[in-house]
């Protein structure tokens, strides 16, 4: 079982497994904000990827998180487990709440507890810090949210000008909204900012009610909206700062298909940082060298040795390793479209049936009347007949003789 410490989303943690890196790399995934306008794929394609990897690793019992966990740190000593914690948070957001929240949860790093929701509307809920109970088992303690909330709780604002001020305008829009927790003005991958921001919110539920409204209103401009989706993760070998390659299966794997030896996979990026061979590289200058006094050479990356960290956002190798995933990304799409022109095509035909179907109808109903036509003429004849000449007749014969 691997530590999954190359995922695209730092929250698909293991929780049997207890891991000083959560935290740091939570924090660490917040800087990456040069990150931002590149590939989006949407959450939905997200999950189907995630789950095509689950069916790559039948044989692996490792759990993740969807969800990113809340950090509880307590301040005074305790001795409960962390399943007892975890039961006795429970049990007290029930008699605060009135309600029931499905969560899982952990030790993690410095003994804090990690509270891992299992839905989004668990999550929404622990979210809000005036519903946490005073004390949980008896302890006082410090609630930390996650830095990166998943996709949907951001949304997209258009048109925000180059001279507004984001800082300036998140506590303005808080005055009205009071769950919208920040604005991040995203820039274009030479790193121009754009008259975009990302807008992260601390409820689904908010993100929900504005994009139904389309528009948000900022500077008694309203301005248009539109979901956010995440940029995909370029990931990179941490020992040597290689990205891995990548074939028929997605970045967001644990591990590498059974058979490392893909054919799709270019042999000197195929390995994650624990089947590293290299040396550790310097991050900054990509040499091998003592690291504990810093480094003081060019900054140089190791995949295009151009004058940038390895892994930048502007590095020509991460850049292809994008339009390479983002092509794996829309094969489903192009399937979708193969879907929906089938259905085209199909309903076109049986359009096509029906129309001759009802002119054959039309004409024969048309036929049928026709006959219809004659046979009441005939009808009407014959009646005439019956009054001209066989009433008279008969009424003749019925006279007394
Ligand atoms: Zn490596
Ligand atoms: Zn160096
Ligand atoms: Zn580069």
């Amino acid at each position: 079982m691997n530590i999954n410490d190359e995922s695209s989303t730092d929250y698909f943690l293991n929780p049997g497994l207890q891991t000083p890196r959560i935290n740091k790399r939570v924090r660490s995934e917040g800087e990456h904000s040069d990150d931002c306008e590149t590939v989006i794929i949407p959450p939905e394609k997200i999950s189907l990827v995630i789950n095509n990897s689950n069916q790559q690793q039948q044989a692996s019992t490792t759990q993740r998180n969807e969800y990113p966990p809340i950090t509880i740190e307590f301040k005074s000593a305790h001795s409960k487990t962390d399943r007892k914690l975890i039961e006795e948070l429970i049990k007290e957001w029930r008699i605060k709440n009135n309600k029931n929240i499905d969560i899982i949860g952990r030790f993690g790093y410095k003994n804090v507890l990690l509270v891992f929701p299992r839905n989004f509307s668990t999550l929404d809920d622990l979210l809000e810090t005036g519903r946490w109970p005073d004390r949980i088992a008896g302890s006082n303690y410090v609630i930390k949210y996650p830095k990166i909330l998943p996709a949907t709780y951001s949304l997209i604002i258009h048109d925000f000008q180059s001279t507004w001020n984001e800082d300036e305008t998140t506590k303005e829009l808080q005055e009205k909204c009071v769950t919208l927790r920040k604005l991040t003005r995203l820039v274009t991958r030479e790193g121009r900012p754009m008259n975009t921001v990302r807008t992260d919110f601390i409820s689904t539920q908010a993100v929900k009610q504005l994009l139904n409204q389309g528009e948000i209103e900022i500077n008694c401009t309203k301005l248009r909206i539109r979901p956010y989706f995440s940029p995909i993760k370029i990931n990179k070998c941490r020992k040597c700062f290689k990205h891995p390659g990548y074939g028929d299966f997605p970045a967001y794997s644990l591990e590498y298909p059974t058979g490392s030896g893909d054919r799709n996979v270019r042999p000197e990026y195929d390995h994650f940082t624990s089947q590293c061979t290299s040396l550790q590289l310097c991050f900054r200058c990509g040499q091998h060298h003592p690291l504990k006094e810093g480094c003081s050479n060019e900054i140089k990356c190791v995949n295009c040795q151009q004058h940038h960290y390895s892994g930048h956002s502007s590095c020509p190798v991460v850049q292809q390793k994008r339009k390479q995933l983002s092509e794996q990304h829309q094969k489903p799409q192009k399937k979708h479209e193969n879907v929906d022109q089938m259905i085209m095509a199909m309903s076109e035909s049986i359009n096509q049936q029906l129309s001759s179907f009802t002119s054959t109808i039309t004409s024969q109903i048309t036929e049928v009347s026709k006959k219809l036509n004659i046979f009441n003429d005939r009808i009407q004849n014959l009646e005439q007949q019956i009054d001209k000449s066989i009433m008279p007749a008969i009424s003749e014969l019925s006279k007394p003789v």
